[in-house]
């Protein structure tokens, strides 16, 4: 899916709603429109990557703040015992190409059959 059409991109231009819980130069992070856990954000950096398999096209500058954050939006939702899981490739569940990360807090209520 092109940039132009991608949801997880048209929620950073703005176009979509979203329920952002925290936000930083080039990160995103909102609530999960259909959450599977108590607490269920997502983490998304703006630039458009379609999946875990392309993450070595981050610098290492920007891939180290992407996981601070991950950590500190954590922290931020009042979240100490959290998961934190990406799936790679539609066999493996993914549903949006662009790359995200899902923290999952409290009692999780598993993945889509
Ligand atoms: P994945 O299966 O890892 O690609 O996860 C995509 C996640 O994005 C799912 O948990 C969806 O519920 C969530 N999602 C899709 N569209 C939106 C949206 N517009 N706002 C918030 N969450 C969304
Ligand atoms: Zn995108």
């Amino acid at each position: 899916m092109s940039e132009a059409d991608c949801i997880f991109c048209r929620i950073h231009r703005g176009e979509l709603p979203a329920t952002v819980v925290n936000r930083a130069d080039g990160l995103l992070a909102i609530e999960d429109m259909n959450p599977r856990a108590d607490v269920h954000v997502l983490v998304i950096p703006e630039r458009h990557i379609e999946t875990f398999r392309d993450v070595g096209v981050l610098p290492a500058d920007e891939a180290k703040r992407m996981l601070d954050f991950v950590a500190e939006t954590a922290r931020a939702v009042g979240l100490d015992e959290y998961r934190v899981m990406v799936f790679c490739g539609a066999g493996a569940g993914q549903t949006v190409f662009h790359l995200h990360w899902h923290i999952l807090g409290g009692t999780f209520r598993g993945l889509p059959a």
